[in-house]
């Protein structure tokens, strides 16, 4: 039997992962693979009423539960909301959970961003490659590069972000939005930013580019770009 192939995705903030990538991460669930939703921060420091150490519990909770809903796992590194540093024991992290899930496809954020947090991570993740790529850095799990990398669309990452890829998620787009409620941040009891509205209209919008009702945009990494577009099954993973 083949090993289970794997996506991992890499938000700043518990919530990021599932609401730019979550439904990709369900096409790729109801393709058989297993998936990892990697949250550097809690996001914890973004209720306007809720102190930071309460609404942590309350985002550690939503986040297993937005997991379960998506059939993924879920891990939450120890780094502070607003505080994410650019520092090697990030990449370090990020690289032996790389090493660990052995991820085909790695999604995270475009460094396009109004977000500190945001650009940090695309920072962060882009050079824990390079650590959980080479063999020759001696750590627990052996050495693993993703096969592929994207970057998704998130309404705080749009600096210059090209849509390139396009994934058709008609089929799981209901299914995602249920997930993703989870979070009360999702609904709209937190912050007043309509994020139901943005992403149904991102997902008409990439739909109407790509010829299908919903889709979702990624880009690629400029360094892997021409070798990605030429991949011929690049539109069915
Ligand atoms: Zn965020």
């Amino acid at each position: 039997m083949s090993e289970q192939k794997c996506i991992m995705v890499v938000g700043a903030h518990a919530a990021d992962a599932e609401i730019m990538a979550g439904a990709a991460v369900l096409k790729h669930v109801e393709a058989g693979w297993r998936a990892v939703l990697v949250h550097l921060t809690l996001g914890e420091k973004g209720h306007p009423r809720m102190p930071p150490e309460e609404y942590a519990k309350v985002k550690r909770e939503e986040a297993h539960a937005a997991a379960r809903a998506l059939g993924a796992e879920c891990v939450i590194l120890p780094y502070l909301d607003g505080e994410l540093p650019v520092s090697e024991e990030v990449q370090w992290a990020i690289a032996d959970l790389i090493r660990q899930y052995r991820p085909t496809v790695l999604i995270t954020h475009w460094k396009g961003s109004i977000h500190r947090d945001h650009r940090n991570t695309n920072l962060n993740v882009m050079e824990s490659l390079f650590f959980a790529r080479l063999g020759t850095f001696k750590r627990a799990h052996p050495a693993h590069g993703p096969t592929k990398v994207y970057y998704a669309e998130n309404w705080e990452d749009p600096i210059e972000f090209k849509p390139e890829i396009y994934l058709d998620v008609t089929d799981v787009f209901d299914r995602y939005l249920e997930a993703i409620r989870c979070y009360a941040l999702f609904r709209g009891e937190v912050v007043s930013f309509p994020y139901e509205q943005w992403y149904r209209g991102a997902s008409e919008l990439r739909g109407a580019e790509a010829g299908v009702p919903r889709a979702v945009a990624l880009m690629l990494p400029e360094g892997l770009r021409r070798r990605s577009v030429n991949l011929l099954d690049e539109l069915s993973w």
